[in-house]
């Protein structure tokens, strides 16, 4: 079979990768912590699984409109007017199975060939992979020591990405970090707050809530961390209505729309009690607080502490390569990490931990990785 030139350019992303590997490990018998996949071991809210139960009772079983169901697009409207303060209309919102098609299907309607577009180093991988796929050069910039924005290290282009808070740092960008963005010439900048909702110390800020930013903003978020949905693969944007309209076109050339009685659970999400939310993030912030002190007794080993999403990403260069670290604590520990690696060049003397595991598996990993630590 002979493959399109574009699938050379496509990346992918390691974590299901790794996650793979540790599950067949763990099928051949082995004990395994997983602490690489980026999702929230919670189970959905009660109120949600039972919105979606009725929705299928009551017949969401069909397509519906492209850029999603009004009343979610209306309630999403409101929900991040309320959450950014700024105002939204229902027309800029378009609802997608996940997250992660707003950034193919609002990348797929940008970029042109040979536009440079900046994307952070370390970063989620998919920006690079999606912006290359479509034909655009992937610019790298950079994070600070605490992992908020290197504004040096930005510079004008086509277009941006950025991310707060950040996977795989869970570092946050503040109201300086958007004043710099501000001051570069930029046709547009994608906003990925899909961690929004999880914060440890200053509120959220986001993109939208800057003046001279509002208006060329693309918000990337959803349902997936905030309220543990990840399997319903829902998300949404906002952005200029005319790009709406594109990244609804390119739904109906894909998925048609999300699945309808998922988006009847998401407006129960919206409109019901956020106290599920609240516990599970205190509970993220307790593990953050057990896993980063652990973190930093090991020998070798740093940690910055994370203000937001549920990773830690400590370096790690003082005990050696991360790449052999990481599949090191696989095959000798059973602890699944991710290496700094895996999120670009600049990740390298890095290891990603996902904390949306239970303290009783956080505690372990952290006794297996200090017999292996004080052995290198
Ligand atoms: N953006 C970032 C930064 C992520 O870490 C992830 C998932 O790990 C996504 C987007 C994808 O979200 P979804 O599962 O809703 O597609």
């Amino acid at each position: 079979m002979r493959f399109a030139e574009r699938m050379s350019r496509l990346g992918t992303e390691t974590a299901f990768e790794v996650l793979a590997r540790a599950r067949a490990l763990e099928a051949a018998g082995r004990s395994i912590l997983h602490l690489e996949i980026g999702e929230p071991d919670f189970a959905t809210p009660a109120h949600v699984v039972a919105a979606a139960q009725e929705a299928l009772d009551g017949g969401w079983t069909h397509y519906g409109p492209a850029a999603g169901d009004p009343e979610l697009r209306a309630a999403i409207a409101e929900h991040v007017a309320r959450t950014r303060s700024c105002t939204v209309r229902p027309d800029e919102v378009v609802v997608t199975p996940g997250a992660k098609p707003i950034l193919f299907f609002a990348l797929s309607a940008l970029v042109q060939a040979g536009d440079e577009i900046l994307v952070p180093d370390p970063g989620f991988p998919i920006y690079a992979s999606v912006v290359e796929w479509a034909g655009g050069r992937a610019v790298p910039y950079h994070l600070d020591a605490s992992f908020g924005l290197d504004a040096s290290s930005l510079r004008n282009a086509r277009g941006a990405i950025f991310n707060t808070p950040h996977n795989p740092t869970g570092g946050v960008i503040d109201a300086d970090g958007w004043d710099a963005v501000a001051a570069l010439d930029l046709d547009w900048l994608i906003s990925d707050e899909v961690y929004s909702a999880i914060t440890y110390g200053a509120p959220h800020a986001s993109a939208l809530s800057h003046p001279r930013l509002r208006d060329k903003t693309i918000l990337v978020d959803g349902f997936s961390k905030t309220w543990a949905m990840t399997g319903w693969r829902l998300g949404f944007g906002v952005m200029p209505p005319e790009l709406a309209e594109r990244v609804a076109q390119l739904q109906i050339n894909c998925t048609s729309c999300a699945a309808a009685f998922t988006q009847r659970a998401a407006l129960a999400a919206l409109q019901g009690p956020m106290e599920p939310v609240q516990a599970m993030v205190a509970a993220f912030r307790a593990r953050r607080d057990l896993l980063v002190r652990g973190l930093n007794e090991l020998p070798g080993v740093e940690c910055v502490e994370p203000r937001g999403a549920f990773y830690a990403f400590p370096n790690v260069s003082a005990a050696g390569n991360a790449d052999q670290l990481a599949a090191r604590l696989l095959d000798e520990q059973g602890v699944a990490c991710l290496s700094g690696t895996a999120f670009g060049a600049a990740g390298a003397g890095h290891l990603r931990f996902s904390y949306a595991a239970s303290p009783d598996h956080l505690e372990q990993a952290l006794e297996r990785m200090h017999a292996f630590f004080a052995s290198l």
